[in-house]
C-alpha cells in the first residue's frame, strides 16, 4: 500500500498535477497562483453568451448555495483542496470563453444524450449548455450545407484555440467510406483529421471514440478505430458507454483551470476520474470480501444485495468512478440497481469482458499471471493490484462454492 502511494505520488508530481496525495504547502501555494493567473486570462476573453451562468442557474431555480455545493463536490472530484472551491466555481462560470467543436462519428449519440436528457437539468448539464458550442450536429439548428459552412468558419475563426470533443469511432475500411457526413459527403476520417489539426486539445468522449467501442468489436467490418488511432494525435480519453456527466464536465473544467492535459493513465484516461476500479468503492464490496455472492438473478442473495461478481460483474477489472459518482445526478448506478458492471470504460470491452452475466475469473487469472493479454488493466499499479485481486476472486468464488447453502 505504502509502495503504491509512493509510486502514485511520484507519478503525479512528475505530471505537475495535484492529486490530493501531495500535501506540500508550497506546491498548493504555487498551484493557486497558477490557477488564479489562468482564470484572469480567461476573464479577459470575450463572453460568448449573452446570459451568464449565474443568470441561467437562477432561471432554473438553482441558488448560489446549491451552486457552491456543486463546486465543492467538483473540487473534491478533481482532487483539489476545499480552499480551491471558489476557483472551480469561477472556472465553471467562465466556461463560455472556450470555443468547443463537437463532432459525431460512428455512434449512437448516447454520450450527448446522457448529458442533456434530464427532466430537471443538473448543474453539470447547465454548464454544458453554457459552454460555447460552436458546432454540435445534434444541438445546432443549422443543417446541410449551412452546417458544414458553420464548422469550417468555427475552425478558421478559433484556429489553435478550440477544444475538439469527438463522440464515436472512425471507420477506416474502404478508404473511410463507411462514414460520410453532410452535403459534400466528406469522410468521417477526413473531417476528424481536419478538425484535429488545429485543436488546442482533443477529448474523445465515450468508449467509441476512446477505443473504438462496439463498432470496433470483432469482426469490425467497417474497420472502426479510436480518434487517436485515426489521427495519430494525443487524445484525452473519457470512456464509458456513456461516460458520466461528471466525467465529461470535469474534464472540461480541468482544462479550463489548468490549460494543460491532466495526468493520464496508460490508456490516456484522466487519473482523477479513472484511477480506481469500480470495485474499489462499490457498496457491495463488503459482500465480495465476505464471499457472499448472488448466484442467479432473483435469488435470495440478490434480495440481500450481495455481490454480483458471479452473475457477471466486471467491476474488479474496470477503471472508472461510477461507484463513487453514480449517474442521474448521483441517484443510482447499475450495481445499485442490481446489475453488474459490464466493463464499458475498458478498451475492447465488448470482445474482452466475456459473456454478460458470467464471471471472467479463469481467463483473467491466467492472463494476468502471464503478464499479458487483453485483460491487462489500465496502469502498472492496477496490474499489480489486480493480480492479487484475481487470486482473491478465485479464492472467494471457491470458498463460496463449497460453503453449505444458506438456510
Ligand atoms: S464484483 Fe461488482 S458487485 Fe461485487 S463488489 Fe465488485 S464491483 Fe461490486
Ligand atoms: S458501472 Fe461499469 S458498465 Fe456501467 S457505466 Fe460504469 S464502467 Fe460502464
Amino acid at each position: 500500500m505504502e509502495k503504491r502511494r509512493e509510486l502514485l505520488t511520484s507519478m503525479f508530481k512528475s505530471n505537475g498535477v495535484n492529486t490530493g496525495i501531495n500535501n506540500d504547502d508550497k506546491y498548493y501555494k504555487q498551484l493557486k497562483i497558477d490557477l488564479d493567473n489562468r482564470i484572469e486570462q480567461l476573464e479577459k476573453l470575450p463572453a460568448m453568451h449573452d446570459v451568464s451562468l449565474k443568470e441561467s442557474l437562477k432561471e432554473k431555480g438553482i441558488d448560489r448555495r446549491d451552486f457552491m455545493k456543486w463546486a465543492t463536490a467538483a473540487c473534491a472530484m478533481l482532487s483539489l483542496p476545499g480552499s480551491f472551491t471558489p476557483l472551480v466555481a469561477k472556472a465553471a462560470e467562465l466556461a463560455d470563453r472556450l470555443p468547443i467543436i463537437w463532432l459525431h462519428m460512428a455512434e449512437c449519440t448516447g454520450c450527448s444524450e446522457s448529458l442533456l436528457r434530464s427532466e430537471n437539468p443538473s448543474i453539470d448539464s447547465l454548464i454544458f449548455d453554457h459552454i460555447s458550442l460552436e458546432y454540435h450536429e445534434t444541438l445546432m439548428t443549422a443543417s446541410g450545407w449551412q452546417a458544414e459552412q458553420n464548422l469550417e468558419n468555427a475552425m478558421e475563426k478559433y484556429k489553435g484555440r478550440y477544444v475538439l470533443m469527438v463522440e464515436g469511432a472512425i471507420p477506416m475500411n474502404n478508404h473511410g467510406e463507411f462514414l460520410t457526413i453532410g452535403g459534400h459527403g466528406k469522410k468521417g476520417v477526413d473531417r476528424a483529421n481536419e478538425a484535429a489539426s488545429d485543436a488546442a486539445a482533443i477529448f474523445a468522449i465515450g468508449t467509441c471514440s476512446s477505443f473504438g467501442g462496439v463498432q470496433a468489436a470483432s469482426p469490425n467490418p467497417t474497420g472502426a478505430v479510436s480518434m487517436s488511432e485515426a489521427t495519430g494525435k494525443t487524445v484525452i480519453n473519457v470512456p464509458g458507454c456513456p461516460p458520466s456527466e461528471k466525467n465529461i464536465v470535469g474534464t472540461l473544467l480541468h482544462f479550463l483551470l489548468y490549460g494543460t492535459l491532466p495526468a493520464l493513465d496508460a490508456y490516456n484516461r484522466p487519473l482523477w476520474a479513472y484511477k480506481r476500479r469500480v470495485h474499489d468503492l462499490c457498496e457491495r464490496r463488503g459482500h465480495f470480501d465476505a464471499g457472499e455472492f448472488v448466484e442467479q438473478f432473483g435469488d435470495d442473495g440478490a434480495k440481500e444485495g450481495y455481490c454480483l461478481y458471479k452473475v457477471g460483474c466486471k467491476g474488479p477489472y474496470t477503471f472508472n468512478n461510477c461507484s463513487k459518482n453514480k449517474f442521474n445526478q448521483g441517484t443510482s448506478w447499475p450495481v445499485q440497481a442490481g446489475f453488474g458492471c459490464m466493463g464499458c470504460s475498458e478498451p475492447d470491452f465488448w470482445d474482452t469482458m466475456g459473456v454478460v452475466g458470467e464471471p471472467l475469473k479463469d481467463r483473467l487469472y491466467q492472463t494476468t499471471f502471464g503478464g499479458l493479454g487483453a485483460d491487462a488493466t489500465a496502469d502498472k499499479i492496477g496490474i499489480g493490484l489486480l493480480t492479487l485481486t484475481a487470486v482473491g476472486i478465485a479464492a472467494h468464488a471457491t470458498i463460496a462454492a463449497i460453503k453449505p447453502p444458506k438456510e
